[in-house]
Protein backbone atom coordinates (compact mmCIF):
# COMPACT_ATOMS: atom_id res chain seq x y z
CA UNK A 1 0.00 0.00 0.00
CA UNK A 2 0.97 3.60 -0.79
CA UNK A 3 2.78 4.92 2.36
CA UNK A 4 1.21 8.19 2.92
CA UNK A 5 -2.33 6.83 2.05
CA UNK A 6 -1.30 4.80 4.89
CA UNK A 7 -0.53 7.42 7.41
CA UNK A 8 -4.03 8.83 5.79
CA UNK A 9 -6.10 5.85 6.51
CA UNK A 10 -4.34 5.48 10.05
CA UNK A 11 -4.70 9.29 10.97
CA UNK A 12 -8.40 9.32 9.99
CA UNK A 13 -8.54 6.73 12.41
CA UNK A 14 -7.23 8.62 15.74
CA UNK A 15 -9.28 12.10 14.21
CA UNK A 16 -12.73 9.82 14.43
CA UNK A 17 -11.25 8.60 17.95
CA UNK A 18 -10.56 12.52 18.86
CA UNK A 19 -13.71 13.61 17.76
CA UNK A 20 -16.11 11.02 19.14
CA UNK A 21 -14.04 12.02 22.40
CA UNK A 22 -14.62 15.71 21.99
CA UNK A 23 -18.32 14.42 21.35
CA UNK A 24 -18.68 13.29 24.57
CA UNK A 25 -17.31 16.02 26.30
CA UNK A 26 -19.32 18.65 24.86
CA UNK A 27 -22.43 16.20 25.64
CA UNK A 28 -21.28 16.30 29.26
CA UNK A 29 -22.83 19.28 30.65
CA UNK A 30 -26.32 18.00 29.26
CA UNK A 31 -26.26 15.19 31.10
CA UNK A 32 -25.68 17.16 34.52
CA UNK A 33 -28.44 19.49 33.38
CA UNK A 34 -30.82 16.73 33.89
CA UNK A 35 -29.65 16.10 37.44
CA UNK A 36 -29.74 19.89 37.89
CA UNK A 37 -33.51 20.45 37.13
CA UNK A 38 -35.61 18.33 39.59
CA UNK A 39 -33.35 19.64 41.95
CA UNK A 40 -33.95 23.35 41.18
CA UNK A 41 -37.67 21.68 40.59
CA UNK A 42 -38.08 20.77 43.94
CA UNK A 43 -35.85 24.37 45.91
CA UNK A 44 -38.77 26.73 43.96
CA UNK A 45 -41.03 24.03 45.21
CA UNK A 46 -40.30 24.23 48.78
CA UNK A 47 -39.55 27.84 48.70
CA UNK A 48 -43.32 28.23 47.64
CA UNK A 49 -44.44 26.41 50.46
CA UNK A 50 -42.04 28.20 52.95
CA UNK A 51 -43.64 31.53 51.50
CA UNK A 52 -46.87 30.25 52.03
CA UNK A 53 -46.04 28.99 55.52
CA UNK A 54 -44.74 32.70 56.31
CA UNK A 55 -48.11 34.24 55.37
CA UNK A 56 -50.05 32.30 57.05
CA UNK A 57 -47.87 33.05 60.29
CA UNK A 58 -48.13 36.91 59.09
CA UNK A 59 -52.20 36.16 59.40
CA UNK A 60 -52.47 34.78 62.33
CA UNK A 61 -50.54 37.15 64.00
CA UNK A 62 -52.48 39.95 62.85
CA UNK A 63 -55.25 38.00 63.94
CA UNK A 64 -54.07 37.61 67.17
CA UNK A 65 -53.35 41.31 67.27
CA UNK A 66 -56.95 42.03 66.27
CA UNK A 67 -58.19 39.65 69.20
CA UNK A 68 -56.53 41.51 71.42
CA UNK A 69 -57.51 44.44 71.03
CA UNK A 70 -61.07 43.49 71.43
CA UNK A 71 -60.65 42.18 74.68
CA UNK A 72 -58.73 45.53 75.80
CA UNK A 73 -62.50 47.23 74.68
CA UNK A 74 -64.00 44.00 76.57
CA UNK A 75 -61.59 44.57 79.86
CA UNK A 76 -62.37 48.41 79.10
CA UNK A 77 -66.02 47.99 79.16
CA UNK A 78 -66.50 46.10 81.93
CA UNK A 79 -64.29 48.53 84.44
CA UNK A 80 -66.98 51.05 83.76
CA UNK A 81 -69.74 48.42 85.01
CA UNK A 82 -70.19 50.99 88.44
CA UNK A 83 -70.88 54.23 85.78
CA UNK A 84 -74.04 52.46 84.74
CA UNK A 85 -77.39 54.19 86.32
CA UNK A 86 -80.09 52.81 84.38
CA UNK A 87 -81.42 49.48 83.16
CA UNK A 88 -81.62 50.60 79.42
CA UNK A 89 -77.86 52.06 80.13
CA UNK A 90 -77.21 48.04 81.45
CA UNK A 91 -78.98 46.31 78.71
CA UNK A 92 -77.36 48.60 75.98
CA UNK A 93 -73.94 48.14 77.91
CA UNK A 94 -74.56 44.23 78.06
CA UNK A 95 -75.57 43.53 74.22
CA UNK A 96 -72.02 45.75 73.34
CA UNK A 97 -69.92 43.61 75.08
CA UNK A 98 -71.48 40.68 73.67
CA UNK A 99 -71.31 41.65 70.70
CA UNK A 100 -67.34 42.46 71.02
CA UNK A 101 -67.00 38.73 72.33
CA UNK A 102 -68.88 37.39 69.52
CA UNK A 103 -66.11 39.23 66.90
CA UNK A 104 -63.40 37.99 69.38
CA UNK A 105 -64.92 34.13 68.94
CA UNK A 106 -64.81 34.22 65.29
CA UNK A 107 -61.02 35.59 65.34
CA UNK A 108 -60.36 32.86 67.40
CA UNK A 109 -62.10 30.48 64.99
CA UNK A 110 -59.89 31.72 62.22
CA UNK A 111 -56.52 31.62 64.28
CA UNK A 112 -57.51 28.32 64.75
CA UNK A 113 -58.30 27.55 60.67
CA UNK A 114 -55.04 29.21 59.86
CA UNK A 115 -52.77 26.55 62.78
CA UNK A 116 -54.48 23.47 61.24
CA UNK A 117 -53.35 25.01 57.94
CA UNK A 118 -50.37 25.84 59.07
CA UNK A 119 -49.40 22.22 60.50
CA UNK A 120 -50.35 20.92 57.31
CA UNK A 121 -48.19 22.95 55.37
CA UNK A 122 -44.96 22.33 57.68
CA UNK A 123 -45.80 18.70 56.87
CA UNK A 124 -45.39 18.99 52.98
CA UNK A 125 -42.51 21.83 53.98
CA UNK A 126 -40.76 19.06 55.62
CA UNK A 127 -41.63 16.41 52.81
CA UNK A 128 -40.10 18.98 50.23
CA UNK A 129 -37.22 19.43 52.61
CA UNK A 130 -36.56 15.74 52.41
CA UNK A 131 -37.12 15.99 48.21
CA UNK A 132 -35.13 18.96 47.91
CA UNK A 133 -31.92 17.05 49.95
CA UNK A 134 -31.98 13.62 48.07
CA UNK A 135 -32.14 15.61 44.82
CA UNK A 136 -29.56 17.60 45.74
CA UNK A 137 -27.27 14.53 46.54
CA UNK A 138 -27.87 12.87 43.05
CA UNK A 139 -26.85 16.10 41.22
CA UNK A 140 -24.12 16.56 43.43
CA UNK A 141 -22.98 12.65 42.89
CA UNK A 142 -23.75 13.22 39.26
CA UNK A 143 -21.99 16.52 39.25
CA UNK A 144 -18.74 14.31 40.84
CA UNK A 145 -19.28 11.31 38.38
CA UNK A 146 -19.43 14.02 35.33
CA UNK A 147 -16.02 15.29 36.39
CA UNK A 148 -14.06 11.92 36.80
CA UNK A 149 -15.20 11.17 33.16
CA UNK A 150 -14.11 14.45 31.66
CA UNK A 151 -10.94 14.24 33.44
CA UNK A 152 -10.68 10.72 32.10
CA UNK A 153 -11.55 11.93 28.60
CA UNK A 154 -9.58 14.68 29.04
CA UNK A 155 -6.40 12.25 29.45
CA UNK A 156 -7.99 10.07 26.61
CA UNK A 157 -7.78 13.04 24.31
CA UNK A 158 -4.07 14.00 25.07
CA UNK A 159 -2.84 10.60 24.67
CA UNK A 160 -4.69 10.40 21.04
CA UNK A 161 -3.26 13.69 20.27
CA UNK A 162 0.42 12.38 20.59
CA UNK A 163 -0.21 9.84 19.06
CA UNK A 164 -1.75 11.89 16.61
CA UNK A 165 1.77 14.22 15.81
CA UNK A 166 3.50 10.94 15.15
CA UNK A 167 1.25 10.59 12.34
CA UNK A 168 1.43 14.08 10.97
CA UNK A 169 4.93 14.27 11.61
CA UNK A 170 5.08 11.90 8.43
CA UNK A 171 2.92 13.21 6.29
CA UNK A 172 3.64 15.22 3.36
CA UNK A 173 2.50 18.77 4.19
CA UNK A 174 0.47 19.38 0.94
CA UNK A 175 -1.36 16.04 1.74
CA UNK A 176 -1.62 17.10 5.18
CA UNK A 177 -3.16 20.30 4.54
CA UNK A 178 -5.70 18.87 1.85
CA UNK A 179 -6.81 16.83 4.66
CA UNK A 180 -7.32 19.17 7.09
CA UNK A 181 -9.50 20.97 4.88
CA UNK A 182 -11.91 17.77 4.26
CA UNK A 183 -11.62 17.43 7.89
CA UNK A 184 -12.87 20.01 8.49
CA UNK A 185 -15.37 20.44 5.31
CA UNK A 186 -17.06 16.84 5.51
CA UNK A 187 -18.22 16.26 8.91
CA UNK A 188 -14.85 14.84 9.94
CA UNK A 189 -14.61 12.01 7.82
CA UNK A 190 -11.41 12.99 5.01
CA UNK A 191 -10.66 8.95 4.34
CA UNK A 192 -13.10 6.76 3.09
CA UNK A 193 -13.09 3.31 1.99
CA UNK A 194 -14.50 2.64 -1.64
CA UNK A 195 -16.69 -0.60 -2.24
CA UNK A 196 -18.58 -1.50 -5.29
CA UNK A 197 -17.27 1.12 -7.55
CA UNK A 198 -19.07 3.76 -5.07
CA UNK A 199 -17.51 6.26 -2.74
CA UNK A 200 -18.86 5.34 1.29
CA UNK A 201 -18.10 9.19 1.99
CA UNK A 202 -21.16 10.29 -0.54
CA UNK A 203 -22.15 7.14 -2.24
CA UNK A 204 -21.19 8.93 -5.83
CA UNK A 205 -20.33 5.92 -8.44
CA UNK A 206 -16.73 5.73 -9.42
CA UNK A 207 -15.98 4.84 -12.75
CA UNK A 208 -14.97 1.33 -13.09
CA UNK A 209 -11.17 1.80 -14.52
CA UNK A 210 -10.60 4.56 -11.46
CA UNK A 211 -12.03 2.01 -9.10
CA UNK A 212 -9.63 -0.49 -10.53
CA UNK A 213 -6.77 1.59 -9.79
CA UNK A 214 -8.35 2.67 -6.14
CA UNK A 215 -8.34 -1.09 -5.44
CA UNK A 216 -4.64 -1.53 -6.19
CA UNK A 217 -4.13 1.04 -3.16
CA UNK A 218 -1.15 2.35 -4.78
CA UNK A 219 -1.79 5.79 -5.26
CA UNK A 220 -3.88 8.43 -3.69
CA UNK A 221 -7.09 9.39 -5.21
CA UNK A 222 -9.58 11.50 -4.36
CA UNK A 223 -13.59 11.17 -5.21
CA UNK A 224 -14.96 13.41 -8.07
CA UNK A 225 -17.85 14.32 -5.99
CA UNK A 226 -17.16 14.88 -2.48
CA UNK A 227 -13.42 15.06 -2.97
CA UNK A 228 -12.41 12.63 0.21
CA UNK A 229 -9.51 10.40 0.06
CA UNK A 230 -10.02 6.99 -1.30
CA UNK A 231 -8.78 3.23 -0.87
CA UNK A 232 -10.36 -0.10 -0.51
CA UNK A 233 -9.85 -2.55 1.83
CA UNK A 234 -10.80 -6.09 1.37
CA UNK A 235 -13.68 -7.59 2.53
CA UNK A 236 -14.33 -10.94 3.53
CA UNK A 237 -16.80 -11.57 0.31
CA UNK A 238 -14.49 -10.65 -1.34
CA UNK A 239 -11.69 -13.48 -0.09
CA UNK A 240 -11.09 -16.36 -2.26
CA UNK A 241 -12.40 -18.92 -0.58
CA UNK A 242 -10.06 -21.37 0.93
CA UNK A 243 -9.61 -24.99 1.53
CA UNK A 244 -11.22 -24.10 5.36
CA UNK A 245 -13.92 -22.35 4.10
CA UNK A 246 -14.79 -24.80 1.68
CA UNK A 247 -14.95 -27.58 4.48
CA UNK A 248 -17.28 -25.66 6.65
CA UNK A 249 -19.48 -25.00 2.97
CA UNK A 250 -20.01 -28.49 3.21
CA UNK A 251 -20.76 -28.56 6.91
ZN1 LIG B 1 -17.30 10.85 -2.46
Amino acid sequence: MNEQLKLLIELQEIDTVILSIAEKIESLPGRLEQFKAPFKEAGSLLQKVKSQCEALIKNKKNKEMEADEIQEKINKLKSRTKEIKTNKEYEAYLKEIEGFEKEKFRIEDAVLSIMEDLEALTKNSQKEEVKVKKTEEEFKQQEKTVEEEKTKLHAEMETFKTKRKEFVAKIESEVYDQYMNLLKRSGGLAVVQTRNEICLGCNTNIPPQQYNDIKKNENIFNCYFCKRFLYYKEQESDKPQGPQSSIKNQQ
